[in-house]
């Protein structure tokens, strides 16, 4: 398979040493292009700033805001069979971006946002047979809003866990998972490192494309 991987936050910038961004720290999306790699598939990694290395075989694009991700997203969809939504993605982005560095008094306590587009619902439209798969990190119960999001982005599986967890989700390296497909039955899996999370969900996806083969 032609894989997209996409990996990381996302920085929107308020100006030019300023942003807002999230925790997470690309480590979950770096190990599936990893994994992916290893098992004799292409990888394009779509990826936020991270501190990591890049996976030996991994064609790396870097981008820094959600906006940039979709351009890159939507660039290299038509040569792929899959697009793998592992990156979490700022919902919102200042509203204005200065050029030059905002003095103290300049700046206002609050921050006027608006929303960044969804890469996977503003690419919906182009997905076809491609496989779609995305992740849904949640605190409380993971498996209610998942399933939410995988009708609402129109997906073949969402990957969802609970990052209020210790020991799973963001800046660890392990991560306890459930699996929920837009067909067939939720699969939940123990305490796994990343690296054990990100070649069972390759597999899963090798499985689908054997069984839609088949059919
Ligand atoms: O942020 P949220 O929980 O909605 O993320 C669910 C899925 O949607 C993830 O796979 C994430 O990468 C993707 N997403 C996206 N564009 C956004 C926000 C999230 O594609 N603007």
């Amino acid at each position: 398979m032609r894989m997209i991987i996409t990996a990381g936050p996302t920085r929107e910038p308020i100006d030019p040493v300023r942003f807002i961004s999230n925790r997470s720290t690309g480590r979950m999306g770096f190990a599936l292009a990893e994994r992916a790699v290893a098992r004799g598939h292409a990888v394009t990694l779509v990826s936020g700033p991270v501190t990591l290395s890049t996976p030996a075989g991994v064609t790396r694009v870097d981008v820094e805001s959600a906006r940039e991700m979709l351009a890159a997203v939507e660039s290299a969809l038509d040569t792929c069979d899959a697009l793998v939504m592992c990156a979490a993605v700022a919902d919102f982005r200042p509203a204005q971006v200065s050029a030059v560095k905002l003095k103290k008094r300049e700046l206002s306590p609050s921050l006027l946002l608006e929303p960044n587009p969804d890469i996977l619902t503003s690419v919906l439209p182009r997905k076809g047979p491609r496989l779609f798969i995305g992740f849904a990190a949640e605190t409380g119960d993971p498996k209610l809003e998942a399933r939410r999001k995988l009708e609402e982005k129109g997906l073949d599986l969402i990957v969802a866990n609970d990052v209020s967890q210790p020991d799973a989700g963001f800046a660890v390296d392990t991560n306890r998972v459930t699996l929920i497909p837009r067909n067939g039955e939720p699969q939940s899996w123990p305490l796994l490192s990343k690296t054990e999370v990100a070649d069972r969900i390759v597999a899963w996806m090798e499985n689908f494309e054997a069984g839609r083969a088949s059919t």
